[in-house]
């Protein structure tokens, strides 16, 4: 079942993603040399509490068995592709770090995430980081009604391999809303179902996970952590957006 927002509602999701955003930024001016991932889950959580808002993934069961997630961030480094811990990992100069947010505020979820450099980084890292950005752009564009989901995963999975990468299979963006994840899935790679049609009113995560070796990916002892199979390094970006009749809208944004 796939929720269909009122502007009501969008004004309301806007709000939350705003939260999202302002942790970014947070997180984008103190990433560097020697900072610990806790230290960052620690800042961020500050802002979404100072906000009103409620961290989305603290608390969520492991699918795997493990612990609830226990941070507000996830925080994945190198190659780590997502759900990586917040811990006592210091970062140093050439890591590049994913930051996945979520924050639910007046009963609407948020949900974006970033991967920043950590001081100068490799040529071929940097590549991998705007390329990753780049395909969430190819993708939201085709988020217009009467599109089918099928038409971001194409846009998302041609333009990533055109430039050597790979994506992800395991993981896909969702449907979001009053629930992080709802329906519909949105695979970042052309799958046999071409997914439903898209109309107004649809608020999606959209967010390419891309490798820089081979797609495949383990899950570590945790049961959280993601990491590629071959040890490649790993991007990823992503919004919430919404399907208007004025075109695709980022909502997590600074306003
Ligand atoms: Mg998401």
């Amino acid at each position: 079942m796939i929720s269909i927002k009122s502007q009501r509602e969008l004004d309301r999701m806007k709000k939350a993603g705003e939260v999202v955003m302002l942790a970014h930024k947070r997180l984008e001016e103190i990433i560097a040399p020697g900072v610990t991932t806790k230290e960052l889950d620690r800042v961020a959580a500050e802002v979404i509490r100072s906000k009103g808002a409620i961290a989305s993934f603290k608390g969520v069961p492991c699918p795997y068995g493990g612990m609830d997630f226990p941070g507000a961030i996830c925080a994945s480094v190198n190659n780590e592709v997502i759900h990586g811990i917040p811990g006592d990992r210091i970062l140093k100069e050439g890591d590049i770090i994913s930051i996945d947010i979520g924050a639910i505020l007046d009963g609407f979820h948020g949900d974006a995430a970033r991967t920043y450099p950590v001081g100068k980084v490799s040529p071929e890292a940097m590549k991998l980081i705007l390329v990753t950005e780049e395909a969430f752009n190819r993708g939201m564009a085709q988020a217009v009604e009467g599109n089918r989901i099928r038409d971001i995963s194409r846009a998302v999975q041609s333009y990533v391999e055109e430039n050597g990468f790979s994506v992800v299979r395991d993981y896909v963006g969702h449907g979001i809303g009053q629930e992080m994840h709802e329906e519909p899935q949105i695979p970042n790679y052309v799958s046999p179902h071409r997914g439903v049609r898209l109309t107004n009113g649809m608020t999606l995560a959209i967010e390419p996970m891309v490798n820089a070796g081979t797609w495949k990916v383990n899950v570590l002892e945790d049961g959280w952590t993601v990491v590629t199979a071959d040890g490649s390094l790993s991007a990823h970006h992503e919004n919430t957006i919404a399907v208007t009749a004025r075109g695709p809208e980022i909502l997590t944004a600074l306003y």
